[in-house]
Order: structure tokens, then sequence, then C-alpha cells
């Protein structure tokens, strides 16, 4: 086991595709980091498999949550420089690994040819039970396989091919929430983007009390720059960056 990495900057690519499984969920834990690309020009998609129908506290029929949810999204991502923003439709909390599901995220990934993949860990945090939803370990795990070899293999799902989808190799994928996280982002400056961008999943967080979401999302990214000994009072995101060529 090595210690912390030091927190070199990753290389500049020109696409990057994120797939999570809620709204929200790249807004937690990489909203930062997207917004550090989006600022240097690269261009960010996010694929959202779930419309996140099974989230929220309010008294909002469920059949109004899901398009209110992709609006949300649409909105936070707006926020950190984000336009392309493509659904699924996959139902919230029911998610599966199945072939299904790899071929709908090796068609993205064949569609947006990106140099660089953020997805979830599929492995368990077992120190923040939270950030291990089944439906995050399933996304991380389909989108791994999807990577490799799904979405680079003209013999995998034949019909991509039929849609004029040729081939595309991704040759690096960066795991959010991920137990062994050996790559940091300072992403202190751009903190206020990812804050807006936070408050954009109004059916999401507007019961916390005013502040209450920057200060506890705020001690996270203090905590996990410590850990990687940037220095004291910067905030940072971390991910395992896996390379996949
Ligand atoms: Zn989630």
């Amino acid at each position: 086991m090595t210690g912390p990495l030091p927190a070199a900057p990753a290389a500049h690519v020109e696409r990057v595709l994120c797939v999570l499984a809620h709204p929200d969920d790249v807004d937690f834990g990489s909203a930062g980091t997207v917004a550090t690309w989006t600022a240097a020009g690269t261009e960010v998609t996010y694929c959202i498999v779930t419309d996140g129908d099974a989230g929220g506290f309010d008294e909002t029929p469920r059949d109004r949550m899901g398009p209110l949810r992709q609006a949300e999204q649409r909105a936070a991502a707006k926020e950190v420089g984000v336009e392309d923003v493509r659904f699924l439709g996959y139902p919230d909390g029911r998610l599966e690994l199945t072939l299904d599901l790899r071929r709908d995220i090796s068609r993205v990934i064949r569609q947006v040819r990106p140099q660089r993949v953020l997805t979830s860990s599929p492995e368990r945090f077992w120190e923040r039970i939270g950030a291990s939803h089944p439906d995050h370990m399933t996304v991380g795990e389909s989108t791994l396989r999807a990577v490799y070899p799904d979405a680079r293999n003209p013999f995998a799902f034949p019909e991509l091919l039929a849609e004029g989808l040729e081939a595309w190799t991704v040759p690096e994928v960066w795991l959010g929430a991920s137990p062994r996280a050996d790559h940091v982002v300072d992403v202190t400056d751009v903190v206020d983007r990812k804050f807006a961008a936070l408050r954009s999943h109004v059916t999401q967080v507007s019961h916390q009390p005013e502040g209450q979401l920057e200060e506890f999302v705020g001690d996270w990214m203090r905590q996990t720059a410590q850990r990687f000994g940037l220095p004291e009072g910067r905030m940072a995101e971390a991910f395992h960056v896996v390379h996949t060529a």
C-alpha cells in the first residue's frame, strides 16, 4: 500500500463523461472537480442512469419526482459549466448489473468518445456506508464493464455498430467514493460553484437549514484535503484513478 500521492494535476483532456446513478450524485462527490475541468476547456457530459424518483423528503407526487429531478440536475450542471445531460430512465433503487445497462452505457461512451470517464466506485466504502448505495456500486461496476471490454470491442453489442457507433477505448476511469482513493483535486477556488450546483437539487436539500449543507459538505472536503496533505483550510475531492487503455 502506498501513501497519499502528491496532488499532481491530471492531464488536460478534451472530453469527459460522468456516469452516475442518481441526480445529485455527481454534485456531492465531484462537482468541484468538474468545475475545474470545464474552466480549463474540457467538454463534460453527464449520463444519469435513473431519474431519482425514489428520492426526496417532501409530499411531491412520485410521478412528478422524475421530471423535477431531471430539471434540477440540468440546472446543477449549468452551475459548473455542463450543458450536455443525458438520462437513461432506469428505475431508482432497483438497478441491477444487466447486459441492457452495460449496452446503454456503452452506447453513450461510443457517442461521446471521452478520454476520461468518472463514475462511482463498485467497491463498498465500509467507513461511510451512505456512499455505497447499491445503485452507485451497480453503476460503477456496469460502467467499468462498459469501458472494458464492451465499448472498445466492435463485436460486443453489434446493434451499436448497426446504429453507426464505432468502438471506442476509454484510457482512464476516475472512481468516486472509493475506499482506495489515490488522487486528490483541490476544489477550494471553485467551491461556490459546487455549492450552487448542490443547491439546485431543491427537492433533496431544501429541508436543510440555511448553511448546513455548505458546512457539512465543506467539512467533508476539508477532511479529504487534510488526509492528502493539502494546506490547512483547503477543500478537496478524491478519486481512485484507474488506467484502462
Ligand atoms: Zn445516489
